[in-house]
C-alpha cells in the first residue's frame, strides 16, 4: 500500500515506491487552485504540492510515453502524479533508434546515445547494397539507444520533478460511471511489499488515467478501446568480436525480401558493445524464426563469431485503436497505437504523445482546480495529435504498402534509395518528423524514376 505522500523527493525510482495515499479526497468544488497557466511556466515546488488538494493522475507505464506524461503532469503544482511501472529496469525489446529532433526536444545528455549512425545500407533482395546517408550534414544522426539506460533515464526525471514511482504490476483499473466526478480505482501487485513472494494487492483512487502500457495495454482493455492488428518483432542482441564491429561503428543495415519479412524490414543496428539483429511481420508471425534466420543467413559474414547475448520478441501495433480518449482516460504510445508503417518507429511518438498528452491536462485543470473533461483531452490532446503527425502516418502507409509487397518492388525501393532527392526527403521527414515536399518539380521527375525503378525491379528480383 502506498503511504501517506510527504514532500521528500525521490533520488532514483530504482530505490523502490513512493508514498501516497491519505490524502483528503473531496469533490472539485472549492478546491484550491495553484495557478498553473501552462505547462512551461508551471513549475512544481514539493511543498507547494503538498499544500494543495491536488488532482491525482496516475500514469500506468513507465517506457518513454509514461515517462514523459509524468514529467508533463509534476510540473504543475496543482497535480500529484503517480507513475506506476512492472520492471524498473526493464529492457524493451527495441532497435533503440531515435530521430535527432528527440535529442533536442527531450533534452537527452549525450551518454544516452550509444551510437551515432551517419551511414545505412539498404540491402535489396538479389543482395545489391545502397549506401544511404550522403545527404547527411556533418552534425545530422540517427541515434542508437539501448532502452533500459534511455526509460530509466525519462523516469528518473520525471521523479526528480515530483512524480511519485510505483514499482507494481497494475491488475485491474475500475471505472466510475461515465460522465460523473466519480474515482477510478488502481488495483496493483506492490513490488515493495511483498507477500510469499507476490506483490501485495494495493488500491489507489485517481481523477484521471494515463494509459501507457505498451501494445499489451491493461488500461485499454479497462477502456474497452478496441483492438489493433499488430506485428509480430523478433530480436538477438548479438556482440560481435571486435574488427566485426568496427564495421557497424557509424553504419546501420536494412535488409529487404521475401527471406527476412514477407511485409516489412530486417535490421542490424549498432548498439554500445553489440548489435541488435532482427526482422518483423504482421501477416506471417507464426514463422518469425523463419524470417529471423534468414537475416542471419544474409548478414552472416558481417556476424561471424558472434555471440548472441539477449533473444527478445514483442508486438508492434500497426495502427490507432478505435478509442484513444474514453472519459477521463487516456491513451498514449503503443497503448494507443503509435508506430508508423514502413520504419516501425514509435519512440518518438510514444514520448511525443505522453507529453502532449500530460500538458493537456495541465492546461485544463487550471492548477489543479477543474476536473478535465473527455472533451478536454479530445480536443487539447487528441486532435494536435493528429493534426501534427497524420500526414505523417498516412505517407509511411502508403510507402509501405507500394515497397514491401513484392520483392521486384523492394528491389525498386532500393534503386530509388540511392537518389539524393529521396534520400534528402526521407532524412528530413525522419530526423525532423515533418512530411516534407523539396521541390515540385524533383517530385515529378521523382515519380517517373518510381515508375522506372519498378519496371526494372521487376527484371532484377530473385
Ligand atoms: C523488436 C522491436 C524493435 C523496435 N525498434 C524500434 C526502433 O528502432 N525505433 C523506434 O522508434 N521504435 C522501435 N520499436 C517500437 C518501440 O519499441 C515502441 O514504439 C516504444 O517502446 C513505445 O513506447 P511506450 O512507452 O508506448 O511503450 P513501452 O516501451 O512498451 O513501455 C510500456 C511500459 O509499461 C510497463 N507496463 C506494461 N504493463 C504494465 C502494467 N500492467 N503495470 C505496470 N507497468 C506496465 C512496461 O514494463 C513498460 O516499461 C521497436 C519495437 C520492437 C518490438
Amino acid at each position: 500500500m502506498v503511504s501517506e505522500k510527504r514532500c521528500t523527493r525521490m533520488p532514483s525510482v530504482h530505490l523502490g515506491v513512493g508514498f501516497v495515499a491519505g490524502v483528503p479526497r473531496g469533490s472539485f468544488v472549492g478546491r484550491r487552485s495553484a495557478a498553473c497557466p501552462s505547462p512551461a511556466t508551471c513549475q512544481r515546488s514539493p511543498r507547494a504540492a503538498w499544500l494543495v488538494a491536488a488532482l491525482r493522475v496516475a500514469v500506468v507505464g513507465g517506457g518513454p510515453a509514461g515517462a514523459c506524461a509524468a514529467e508533463a503532469l509534476a510540473k504543475c503544482p496543482g497535480i500529484e502524479t503517480y507513475l506506476f511501472e512492472r520492471k524498473m529496469d526493464n529492457a524493451k525489446p527495441c532497435g533503440g533508434a531515435i530521430p535527432l529532433c528527440m535529442v533536442d526536444e527531450f533534452r537527452l545528455p549525450p551518454e544516452i546515445i550509444d551510437r551515432k549512425v551517419r551511414r545505412m545500407l539498404m540491402v535489396s533482395p538479389s543482395g545489391r547494397e545502397v549506401p544511404v546517408g550522403k545527404t547527411l550534414k556533418p552534425n545530422e544522426y540517427i541515434g542508437m539507444t539501448r532502452r533500459e539506460i534511455l526509460d530509466a533515464y525519462l523516469r528518473d526525471r520525471a521523479v526528480e520533478l515530483g512524480a511519485q514511482p510505483v514499482h507494481a504490476l497494475v491488475q485491474d483499473i475500475q471505472l466510475p460511471q461515465r460522465g460523473t466526478d466519480g474515482k477510478y480505482v488502481i488495483q496493483y501487485a506492490d513490488y515493495e511489499q511483498t507477500v510469499a513472494g507476490k506483490g501485495a494487492v494495493s488500491r489507489l483512487e485517481v481523477d484521471m488515467v494515463i494509459g501507457a502500457d505498451g501494445a499489451n495495454s491493461r488500461v485499454a482493455k479497462a477502456i474497452d478501446a478496441g483492438d489493433y492488428n499488430f506485428a509480430i518483432a523478433f530480436q538477438e542482441r548479438i556482440k560481435l568480436p571486435e574488427d566485426k564491429m568496427r564495421f557497424y561503428e557509424d553504419l546501420a543495415e536494412m535488409y529487404v525480401g521475401d527471406d527476412v519479412s514477407p511485409d516489412f524490414y530486417a535490421w542490424v543496428f549498432p548498439k554500445y558493445d553489440h548489435v541488435g539483429v532482427g526482422t518483423g511481420t504482421v501477416i506471417d508471425r507464426p514463422h518469425i524464426k523463419k524470417y529471423q534466420q534468414g537475416i542471419r543467413d544474409r548478414a552472416a559474414e558481417k556476424i561471424r563469431g558472434g555471440r548472441v547475448i539477449k533473444v527478445e520478441a514483442h508486438p508492434i501495433p500497426e495502427h490507432p485503436r478505435p478509442r484513444r480518449v474514453v472519459d477521463r482516460v487516456a491513451l498514449v504510445g503503443d497503448a494507443a497505437g503509435y508506430v508508423t508503417k514502413c520504419s516501425g518507429e514509435g519512440i518518438y511518438f510514444a514520448a511525443k504523445s505522453g507529453r502532449m498528452c500530460g500538458e493537456a491536462i495541465v492546461r485544463a485543470c487550471q492548477g489543479g482546480a477543474r476536473l478535465p473533461t473527455e472533451r478536454d483531452l479530445m480536443e487539447l490532446y487528441l486532435r494536435p495529435y493528429d493534426r501534427q503527425y497524420g500526414p505523417t502516418y498516412t505517407v509511411l502507409d502508403w510507402l509501405q504498402k507500394i515497397f514491401y509487397t513484392s520483392d521486384a518492388a523492394r528491389e525498386a525501393f532500393c534503386e530509388l534509395c540511392g537518389d539524393d532527392y529521396v534520400q534528402k526527403v526521407t532524412f528530413d521527414s525522419y530526423l525532423y518528423k515533418t512530411v516534407t515536399t523539396v521541390n515540385p518539380v524533383e517530385d515529378v521527375k521523382l515519380l517517373f524514376r518510381t515508375v522506372g525503378s519498378l519496371m526494372r525491379g521487376n527484371a532484377l528480383a530473385p
